[in-house]
């Protein structure tokens, strides 16, 4: 180990910094942020740094150059000029002193290095590569930003405000371990993270009085976006990561699963067209059931679990079971398929609305409001449109659109087997009819479409 890391405490502790620069301002920023008192020593200042400053209460700027005599009083200090021989003399100068001394980007002439920060106070990340690569520990603190969602933080306090509650009820360390791992970890976190305190402590509370430790079930409703699994949100990403069983069905992509938990139970409870494996109601009670185990219960669901998903059906089962679960949006096939085609859903020129619509077909026809589909400088998105396009195309010309009006079939998009077919209301039946199109596909009409020949950005890799 090159540096011993020490979490310093700064409150109302004078620091130096030298230099008046953008740097040295970024620096002082921190200090502030830790609760320090600044001293700022250079010729001169920054406008910006000059504003910071003053938000700092008993902050001082002394417009000179360094002096040892600047070092009195000080706990810390950093030397951020671009002139080598003052950093020099500042290192130098707190070393004598045995002052903790910074030099920005030269660790030969530190006493200490400043960490990658991630900042989710009262918890806090430092990483540091001894000076060796900075900008490596500023990629590792961003893959950190995506693992420790923003809540962390809330949820420490949270935690602290009950631990000596906690040592008084449990007196075995491993009772309370086993305690804290359900809290941390469990519904009461989640609790705290969706901003529910009150919940999350008449939860631990509860907790707290039962005689042993066991953990309550849950469900988490999450949008797994349209296939791309870089499109997922990180919320999404942190409870696949976390649930023990997942449920999940056809328009989920084998990329999205693959990021689920890797001992996790998956389910399949997919539904083929004309072939429901698992009817919606096997589906609502087996989310029960699981939560009623003890289960964290992923039911991860293609695009986003409110468009046209029957994700509300699955959570008032839930609700009335007074089973615990969240819901977590994901990018709508719309919207995920028409940003990978080119297609932009609004434009100035061709539409200031856009609808989505599902084309499901019933006995064979397609029960849609077709006057406020027809609407001019509109975009209509249709799910599961594909087998009634023919009747889609034929009623939107009757009910006013222009024969020539540009539409387009996407074939899963976002993925790697995205493809875009396009032609007009009166063409594209005929189009459709010849390409042997894979499901799902998405539908897109509107003059919009005409855009994409200018606006195709995403090639994916099995283009045939
Ligand atoms: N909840 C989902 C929609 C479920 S309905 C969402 O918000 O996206 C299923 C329909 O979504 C499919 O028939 C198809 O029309 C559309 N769809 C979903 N993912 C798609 C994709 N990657 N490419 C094209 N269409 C998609």
């Amino acid at each position: 180990m090159d540096f011993f890391p020490v979490f310093l405490n700064l409150k109302g502790k004078k620091c130096l910094v030298v230099g008046g620069g953008e740097v040295a301002c970024r620096k002082a920023a921190l200090l502030m942020q830790a609760g320090a008192i600044i001293k700022v020593v250079s010729p001169e200042l920054d406008a910006s740094f000059n504003i910071l400053l003053q938000q700092n209460v008993a902050g001082e700027y002394i417009a000179q150059r360094f002096q040892p005599a600047h070092l009195e009083g000080v706990t810390l200090a950093i030397a951020a000029t671009d002139d080598a021989a003052v950093n020099e003399e500042v290192s130098r100068a707190a070393k004598s002193k045995n002052i903790p001394v910074n030099v920005v980007d030269n660790p030969g002439l530190c006493s200490f290095v400043m960490p990658s920060i991630l900042d989710r106070s009262p918890l806090l990340v430092a990483i540091s590569t001894g000076g060796a690569s900075p900008v490596l520990a500023r990629i590792l603190r961003g893959k950190l930003e995506t693992l420790i969602p923003q809540g962390y933080g809330k949820l420490a306090a949270f935690s602290a405000r009950f631990r000596d509650a906690v040592k008084q009820h449990i007196h075995t360390i491993g009772q309370r371990r086993i305690f804290w791992e359900n809290v941390l970890d469990g519904p009461v976190a989640e609790k705290v993270f969706s901003g529910d305190e009150a919940s999350a402590e008449a939860m631990l509370l509860t907790m707290l009085s039962s005689e042993n430790q066991t953990r309550a079930g849950e469900v988490y409703l999450v949008g797994a976006g349209p296939g791309d699994p870089d499109l997922l949100t990180f919320k999404a990403l942190r409870l696949m990561q976390k649930a023990d069983v997942v449920l999940y069905d056809n328009l989920v992509s084998k990329p999205v699963l693959d990021m689920t938990r890797r001992d996790a139970e998956r389910i399949f409870v997919g539904k083929m067209r004309g072939d429901h494996t698992l009817p919606q109601e096997g589906i609502n009670d087996l989310l029960v059931r699981l939560a009623l185990e003890g289960k964290r219960v992923l039911r991860l669901k293609g695009g986003d679990p409110f468009i046209f998903g029957r994700g509300g059906e699955e959570i008032e089962k839930l609700a009335e079971h007074k089973i615990s679960f969240q819901v977590v949006p994901g990018i709508t096939a719309a919207s995920g398929v028409s940003a990978y085609a080119g297609i932009p859903l609004t434009h100035r020129d061709h539409a200031q609305s856009c609808v989505f619509v599902t084309g499901h077909l019933r006995d064979g026809s397609m029960d849609l409001d077709w006057e406020m589909l027809a609407r001019p400088k509109q975009t209509v998105v249709v799910y599961m449109g594909l087998h009634g396009l023919e009747i889609l195309c034929a009623k939107l010309i009757e009910h006013g659109l222009a024969q020539t009006t540009p539409a387009a079939i996407v074939q899963q998009g976002t993925t790697q087997n995205q493809r875009v077919v396009c032609g007009t209301l009166t063409t594209l039946p005929h189009i459709a009819q010849h390409e042997k199109l894979q499901a799902p596909t998405l539908i897109i009409v509107g003059g919009v479409v005409s855009l994409r020949e200018k606006l195709a950005w995403f090639k994916p890799k099995n283009l045939l």
